[in-house]
């Protein structure tokens, strides 16, 4: 009696050096097989009782692999999947904070999100109810804080003023403290501010090269471009927050994208042996019906062509062999993450600040005033629901589908190609694995007869 299939989560392929290879996402392993066992597998998979006649060793090396499992195991694997995500989404030891002191803004950027809204900054009264709202959370032991905007430094007083309030009231533990920033307002007063109260990360955004990020970035009152103050704060922060790692992010659309290379080497050549993180901030701008992306932005497999290439020549941090680590979520997904505007407004996704329709609640109110989109974000947007993903055979090597997009796809008719799998693209699978495998010989189990 035969209780072993092969499992879904196996991929075989000839490779561009026409050799056979197995892949199985289940273990992340790929092994070189002859074709005359590719053969036999493929068959097996239609009639697993052929498994049967698999040589002892073999069949040992691929249930190592997970590529022969036991028959119900494979369901099993997705009940731990999402048993441990659940884990992940309603785990209370952590309350994650983005703050939005102020919507305000000094550039002007065509694609902001803040265009036509009102510039509100947190007031007393707010600051009052974020710590109550804190305090409510009983189980946490941990905050994490990410100021965000608008242009969080036009309100340094208020961050100071919460930060304040936050060590003489809230007994946990500022586990992590982050600021997105345009940097312009990085001055000498807030590098010492930031000395003595750490960040752990700073994120500043550049257009692309000077001429586009002074064309782009430009001074709201007076069309000056900023292109040269943030090379100077930059310079500064490095030289005098040298614990902070600070990010900059080049946008990038389909105009730009051959610049990046450019930019990327200069300003490594500039600030060489600095503690820096220099990557491909990809402009998602919608179409007018914001139902897909615009023809500006690049698609989802450009991006992944993208990343192959700057991965492989080592540019930017990521693997280009999947990996087995479990997708953390983002703050939209999560229960304890919120985003808090300056009126004390709720929301689960960085996309959706400003935007009134997309409030979840208020911090003031025990209730939420949106339920719905809440649930959407928390339940609505996971693996477990997506049919797409439940059949899919990268599943457990994915970091899972953006959830502001594919809830627009599930209620807005959406059509975003949504996988965040670099895998997953058509034209770049196979190259992955293969560059995996034959860089990397040693480290792969492979049989040869
Ligand atoms: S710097 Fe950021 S917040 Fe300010 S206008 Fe540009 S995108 Fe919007
Ligand atoms: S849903 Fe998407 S855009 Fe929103 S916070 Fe999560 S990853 Fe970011
Ligand atoms: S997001 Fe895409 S690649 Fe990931 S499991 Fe779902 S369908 Fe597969």
């Amino acid at each position: 009696m035969n209780d072993n299939i092969i499992s879904k989560y196996v991929y075989q392929f000839i490779s561009s050096k026409n050799e056979n290879l197995i892949y199985s996402s289940r273990s992340n392993s790929i092994l070189k097989i002859t074709k005359e066992l590719s053969e036999f597998l493929e068959e097996a998979k239609q009639k697993s009782s052929l498994l049967l006649y698999l040589d002892e060793k073999l069949f040992q090396l691929f249930k190592h692999h997970k590529i022969i499992v036991n028959k119900r195991d494979d369901a099993d694997f997705l009940l731990e999947r999402q048993f441990v995500e659940d884990q992940i989404t309603f785990s209370n030891s952590t309350i994650g904070l983005v703050l939005v002191p102020t919507l305000a803004c000094n550039f002007d950027c065509s694609y902001c999100f803040e265009e036509g809204k009102k510039a509100v900054k947190m007031n007393d009264d707010i600051i009052e109810q974020l710590i109550l709202f804190v305090k409510r959370h009983k189980n946490a032991k941990n905050l994490e804080i990410t100021w965000y905007g608008g242009e969080p430094l036009l309100a340094f007083d208020t961050i100071k003023r919460i930060i304040d309030k936050i060590k003489n009231e809230i007994d946990l533990k500022l586990t992590k403290h982050s600021i997105v920033t345009n940097g312009y307002y990085f001055t000498n007063e807030v590098i010492d501010y930031f000395k003595i109260n750490t960040l752990n990360d700073i994120q500043i955004t550049l257009d692309g090269n000077k001429e586009r990020h002074d064309s782009i970035r430009k001074q709201k009152k007076t069309g000056e471009g900023s292109y040269e103050v943030l090379m100077n704060n930059i310079e500064n922060i490095l030289e005098k927050l040298s614990d902070t790692q600070l990010s900059i992010r080049v946008n990038i659309d389909k105009k730009n994208v051959d610049d990046f290379n450019i930019i990327y080497h200069d300003l490594r050549e500039r600030w060489k042996g600095k503690k820096i993180n220099i990557y491909p901030g990809i402009l998602r701008i919608d179409n007018d019906s914001k139902k897909a992306l615009s023809s500006e932005s690049l698609s989802q497999w450009e991006t992944f062509d993208l990343y192959f290439d700057l991965r492989k020549k080592k540019m930017i941090e990521g693997s280009i062999f999947p990996t087995l680590e479990y997708h953390k979520g983002c703050c939209a997904t999560v229960l304890n993450s919120y985003i808090i505007g300056p009126r004390g407004e709720i929301y689960k996704c960085w996309n959706d600040v400003s935007d009134e329709t997309r409030i979840v609640g208020y911090i003031k109110d025990e209730k939420l005033s949106n339920p719905s989109l809440f649930y959407r974000y928390i339940i609505g947007s996971k693996f477990y629901k997506d049919k797409e993903c439940l059949d899919c055979f990268l599943l457990p090597v994915c970091s899972g589908k953006c959830a502001f997009f594919h809830l627009r796809n599930l209620y807005e008719d959406g059509k975003y190609n949504l996988c965040q799998c670099l895998q997953k693209s058509p034209y770049l699978l196979n190259r992955c694995l293969e560059h995996f495998y034959y860089e990397n010989t040693d480290k792969v189990c492979s049989y040869k007869d």
